[in-house]
């Protein structure tokens, strides 16, 4: 009889000779370059546009406006409204056989501006906030925060705006109060320390000069000074804007022994960034491969650029089309056939909380990609249940191919829960299951993820694309 032990999950670090070392190194200081730039949507799109284009891959609009037939091989992107994206690498098998998709989401909890944000009170000026995700909000204070967005002026102008990254930026923030004066404030719930409507950026303290006798609001009057100056706007054009307030400052490496990155938005640019390096890694597959990157999930995956908008679908609709493979059934079998790692973080065991988790059942830094069978909370509601059929074609295949995995459910039975894409793509009847990366810190303004597990995850997508 065949012998079957239980899987004994193994640390990844301990298999790494000095050269996978150096692969494991290597790929952290790319990630961390990429993190440190890229803290908004808008901005991994725009990246990640850049460097698939440096590959080869062509814009989607510019083939149909040729209307040029797409062939094996052909490497193209479709960017929905700058704020999600999607890469096709064409295979030599027809599509109607079903792509190979990794998909994972590109907007990270933050505090966006208020259509109306900017005041003075006593003095001071303000940029009220809506924060955009689950947060504790009790995190978000007394941190330096950086501006990053874009303003659209009446003319359609588009003014990017990055304010606290460069060494001779200024930072903002938001307040807390000091100790002393907290004895009410401390006897508080958490979630109700810092309320939300306080979430206040603080932004200026100096009057502007001015000779009009009964000028009121100077030191609003003065930032909008600054704004005018630096970049053309004016307070009105706050209302067309996307500002989002997020932590200031570069990705770092943690702990003596640097295994570690800390980061902002690691939910879900971890994801989303090994996703496209193993996309960008291919050089030829059968199967056409799909790299699928969502805004919007941290709030529902709603709007045209979240998941459950028909993006998705209609671009592979122009696809099949421009590949003379469309029929009225064409784009269902395409779709039904898929295959897809829906990648999103999930929690990393913390001794320090050992009471939230079930520990055989808990994601270890250092073990590898997390495949997740089901999310969802109270019962598995709202989960995507993967079909075992596809958990076990998954890790023949990351045991063939040398990829650490382990799997995982979020904490205890009842104790919290979380939803992610997986569901949505899974209604096309297609083979879906959850993945990515263990996070310790998910959601706080700094995120601490394993070198190692990243690696391992950019590995397992690059197996998945090239054997599922
Ligand atoms: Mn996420
Ligand atoms: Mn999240």
């Amino acid at each position: 009889m065949e012998k079957c032990l239980t899987k004994k999950y193994g640390y990844a670090w301990d298999k790494y000779d000095n050269e996978d070392l150096k692969k494991v190194f290597d790929l952290g200081e790319r990630y961390k370059a990429f993190m440190s730039e890229c803290k908004t949507e808008r901005e991994c799109v725009e990246e990640m546009i850049s460097q698939a284009k440096a590959k080869g891959y062509k814009d989607l609009n510019e083939i149909i406006k040729e209307n040029r037939k797409i062939m094996p091989g052909d490497k193209i992107y479709a960017n929905n409204r700058d704020k999600a994206l999607a890469l096709f690498f064409i295979g030599t098998e027809s599509m109607e056989k079903g792509l190979n998709i990794l998909g994972a989401h590109v907007d990270s909890p933050r505090l966006d501006l208020k259509q109306n944000p900017l005041y003075e009170d006593t003095e001071l000026a303000f940029l009220k906030t809506h924060y955009y995700g689950g947060i504790k909000k009790y995190q978000w204070v007394t941190t330096p925060m950086a501006i990053h967005g874009v303003v659209i002026k009446n003319n359609g102008e588009k003014v990017k705006i990055v304010i606290g990254e460069d060494e001779k930026d200024p930072v903002f923030g938001v307040s807390d109060l000091l100790i002393h004066l907290s004895a009410e404030q401390m006897a508080k719930k958490a979630s109700e320390v810092i309320e939300g409507e306080n979430l206040n950026i603080f932004a200026g303290s100096m009057p502007a000069k001015t000779d009009e006798k009964d000028a009121k609001e100077k030191v609003k009057l003065n930032v909008l000074n600054v704004l005018s100056e630096k970049y053309g706007i004016c307070e009105e054009d706050f209302v067309s804007a996307e500002i989002e307030i997020v932590p200031a400052g570069k990705a770092r490496d943690y702990g003596f022994d640097k295994s570690m990155i800390m980061a902002y938005g690691q939910d879900d640019r971890v994801c989303a960034y090994t996703s496209f390096e193993a996309m960008m890694k291919l050089t030829a597959c059968s199967k056409t491969c799909v790299t699928l990157l969502v805004d919007k999930e941290e709030v529902g995956s709603m709007g045209a650029t979240g998941m459950q908008s028909k993006f998705f679908e209609n671009t592979v609709a122009e696809i099949l089309h421009l590949s003379s493979e469309y029929s009225a059934v064409s784009i269902s079998r395409t779709l039904s056939n898929s295959k897809m790692l829906s990648s999103d973080v999930t929690a990393a065991y913390d001794p320090s909380y050992a009471s939230v988790m079930e520990k055989a059942n808990s994601a270890y830094f250092g073990k590898g990609i997390v495949l997740c069978k089901y999310t969802g909370s109270k019962g598995k509601a709202g989960s995507n249940d993967a079909n075992p059929e596809f958990i076990a074609e998954l890790r023949s295949i990351f045991d063939k191919e040398n990829v650490s995995w382990q799997t995982s459910e979020l904490g205890k039975v009842d104790v919290g829960g979380g939803g992610t894409i997986a569901y949505i793509l899974a209604n096309y009847n297609m083979e879906v299951i959850d993945s990515g990366v263990a996070l310790h810190n998910m959601h706080a303004p700094y995120e601490i993820a394993s070198k190692a597990d990243i690696y391992e995850t950019m590995k397992a997508y690059y197996a998945f694309l090239l054997n599922a």
